[in-house]
């Protein structure tokens, strides 16, 4: 099922993209998006530079993995699988780096269910880091009222889907500029498991 939190885990993967595009500048409100009417009484923001080619680049990227990116959440969503037994969820994110031509190494650290998946070569090295685990005891039906899909199971309460598939967007947004010649460096997407317990970002 699509859900709203879907479609703002895009948003983040577009903002997080051209944020590591930019060259400092903080706007992420980059999206074609129409931009809401400011508040009576506020001024717009005024000389904004536009963005960079590269930025709008990597946001069409995010735009034409759209379906793909939100599926991988909402999946993602369903497994929901707590610390350490991501397996499920790693391997979807995995296979679909995979996909799009990055070098995946899984297990790494003595950790199943952490990966890395690296594209280009050389300096600049920009690092993305996605999460995939549930928390326990928060099993959810896509409703807005507390409906487990599994009594007792785990679920996401935080987004973990949605920063897994989002981040991982962003990584390939950036992969793709480096395949195009108008980046040069390395991607390497950090897939960490176990976020909510025990550390595996560390
Ligand atoms: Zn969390």
């Amino acid at each position: 099922m699509r859900t709203m939190a879907a479609i703002k885990g895009l948003g983040h993967a577009a903002s997080l993209a051209a944020l590591v595009l930019g060259s400092g500048v903080a706007r992420a409100d980059v999206h074609a998006a129409p931009h809401p009417a400011p508040p009576a009484g506020a001024t717009a923001p005024s000389a904004l530079p536009e963005p960079s080619a590269a930025k709008l680049a990597a946001v069409s990227s995010v735009d034409r993995h759209a379906a793909e990116l939100a599926e991988l959440s909402d999946r993602i969503w369903a497994y929901a699988e707590i610390a350490l037994r991501e397996h499920k969820s790693a391997a979807a994110l995995a296979d679909f780096a995979e996909k799009q031509g990055f070098k995946v190494q899984r297990g790494v650290a003595g950790m199943p269910t952490a990966f890395v998946a690296t594209y280009g070569q050389g300096r600049p090295v920009i690092g993305v880091m996605g999460e995939f685990d549930a928390l326990p005891g928060l099993s959810q039906k896509s409703v807005a009222e507390k409906t487990p899909l599994v009594e007792g199971a785990g679920g996401h309460g935080c987004g973990h889907n949605l920063f897994g598939a989002g981040s991982l967007g962003a990584a390939i947004a950036i992969k793709q500029q480096i395949a195009a010649g108008r980046l040069k460096g390395t991607v390497i997407f950090y897939g960490t498991p176990a976020e909510e317990d025990y550390g595996g970002k560390i």
